[in-house]
């Protein structure tokens, strides 16, 4: 019997992003959006290095880059309203080189992103359905019966295997469920403008550690318009109707750049929450259902996005009976632990950063400046800062399905990258599918399991790339299809992986 579809709530870039997952797998998906048609706003401005490594899986990050603007430097600014001067001029390039294929930060506006991930849907035969709204929902052992209402006043009873809350900050999946959404709303307004600079279009990124913390300034292909982000300054909080105009002789010395035309402007505030559960029975929150927080180290939609892989392919191997179902009990404690801490520590960084007072100049005009100056003088520092803001750390050591250790690289790490005269041992992740990788030599007994199992056996040369990068020589590394090291193990014969198969009852696709 067809099983049900999966029914995707919202078609955000986590919505979209669960849907290709599920799709590029032929599983069967319904995906909905109350909206009436394609976001206009382009709120993230910014894609990690790590979406980018998730999207060269799908083949396409290449196709993104070309849209997007890389930006290999950002230029940190110090002072008030009254001038302020370039303290620092950080190369991504040098921070990330060597760790990924994409050692950058790309500018790329989230509406012209979610247009691109539409269109690869639909060359998979796979649509948006618009106007279309879920009101509620219950689940029992066998499925889902979700109610839908469309814009045409038609009310549809769905029946679904599993429904992904991918629906926002306001989620009705996570009210239908009543999982709480702790936290607080910052007191401060934020601003967005796209606007046209006298000097012309830049292709860095500007931040400015002055008065008013977090005016940072992005390019957009597109528009050919740089995206100015920032904290409306508290005397004029109290205001109606905040324009472009009342912020200008504040915006314009912090950054130092003169505006010749605003094209759209807008102020909000911010959130910071994590829901107390991200999945229930055959329901689960993605994205900003389950997570919302200040958009200073622009993580959130990069999370989400990370949430929807992370999900996508759990379901997508339990459906296809190629995984026990408690591989679906993994995404909770590996995503929310991710979640928790992120929503921690942007909230302390914004927090300390925008502070009133003597302490909030002194971390402001002092801290900040000097910590960054110090920290990207080493290449370990400069590492480590990449590692955070590319979302590359994120790991998941205390997952059911992380076991072992070799060499620097444990069980829930991701991948490292290893590039070795023209070899990337990321080529292989396009598979999409469970694999093993053995850096130096294979004994016989480990490619008769794997031809076995049907699991895809990738050798590569242990070199001074492998070595650096902390894998151990003749090691295993059983890798999922996501990306991340599911068992680490020094020896090749003793049964961890068997074990492992038989665990999880994983069932491989073969080369
Ligand atoms: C100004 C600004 C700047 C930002 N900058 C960055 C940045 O640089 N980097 C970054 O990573 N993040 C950034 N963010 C955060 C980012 O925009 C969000 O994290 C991201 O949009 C979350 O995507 P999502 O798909 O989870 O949710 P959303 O984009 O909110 O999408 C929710 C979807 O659900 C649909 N929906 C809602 N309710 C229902 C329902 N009942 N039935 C059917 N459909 C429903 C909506 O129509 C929509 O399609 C920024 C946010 C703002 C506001």
């Amino acid at each position: 019997m067809q099983a049900e579809p999966v029914l995707i709530v919202g078609a955000g870039p986590t919505g979209l992003n669960v849907a290709l997952a599920l799709v590029r797998r032929n599983i069967p998906c319904r995906i909905i959006s109350e909206a009436n048609r394609p976001g206009e706003q382009s709120r993230a401005m910014v894609v990690q290095a790590r979406t980018l490594e998730f999207y060269d899986q799908y083949g396409f990050a290449s196709e993104i880059v070309e849209q997007g603007v890389v930006a290999e430097t950002a230029h940190i600014r110090e002072g008030g309203a009254q001038g302020s001067r370039e303290v620092l001029a950080l190369s991504f390039k040098e921070m990330g080189a060597g760790l990924s294929p994409y050692p950058f930060a790309l500018a790329y506006p989230q509406d012209d992103h979610e247009r691109f991930l539409m269109g690869k849907l639909k060359g998979l035969g796979s649509e948006v359905e618009w106007g279309s709204k879920l009101t509620g929902f219950t689940q029992d052992g066998d499925g889902v019966r979700a109610s839908i209402e469309h814009n045409t006043g038609r009310v549809e009873c769905v029946a679904a295997s599993y429904i992904c809350g991918c629906d926002g900050a306001r989620s009705c999946v996570r009210e239908t469920l009543g999982i709480g959404f702790p936290g607080g709303t910052y007191q401060q307004h934020f601003f967005v403008a796209d606007v046209k600079v006298a000097s012309g279009f830049s292709r860095d990124l500007t931040v400015n550690l002055g008065k008013h913390i977090l005016t940072l300034m992005f390019p957009v292909r597109s528009s050919g318009m740089q995206r100015l982000i920032g904290l409306v300054p508290s005397e004029l909080s109290g205001l109606e109707n905040i324009g472009f105009e009342d912020i200008r002789a504040h915006v314009e010395p912090l950054l130092g750049i003169k505006v010749t035309q605003v094209n759209w402007f807008s102020t909000y505030r911010v959130h910071h929450r994590v829901a107390d559960r991200f999945r229930v029975g055959r329901a689960f929150l993605v994205g900003d259902a389950g997570h919302i927080h200040s958009p200073a180290g622009g993580q959130g939609m990069n999370t989400g996005i990370g949430d929807a892989v992370n999900l996508g392919w759990n379901i997508a191997h339990v459906m296809q009976g190629r995984a026990h179902l408690s591989i679906l009990d993994t995404y909770e404690p590996e995503r929310i632990g991710f979640a928790r801490s992120l929503v921690a520590t942007t909230d302390r960084a914004f927090t300390s950063l925008v502070g009133e007072g003597v302490a909030g100049e002194f971390t402001r005009r002092i801290v900040a400046p000097l910590l960054f100056g110090v920290v990207t003088r080493f290449s370990l520092g400069r590492h480590a800062i990449f590692r955070t803001i590319s979302q590359m750390r994120i790991h998941y050591p205390d997952s059911s399905l992380s076991q072992g250790v070799a060499g620097e690289v444990d069980g829930g790490d991701r991948l490292p990258w290893v590039h070795d005269g023209g070899q990337s041992n990321f080529d292989p992740l396009r598979s999409l599918d469970w694999q093993l990788h053995v850096y130096g030599g294979v004994r016989k007994e480990l490619e008769t399991t794997c031809r076995g199992f049907h699991l895809p056996l990738h050798v590569f040369n242990y070199g001074d790339a492998a070595r650096d990068a902390g894998l151990r020589r003749d090691a295993l590394y059983l890798v999922r299809p996501d990306g991340y090291i599911s068992l680490a193990s020094p020896d090749q014969t003793d049964g961890k992986l068997s074990g492992f198969v038989r665990q999880f009852q994983l069932g491989f696709a073969g080369l």
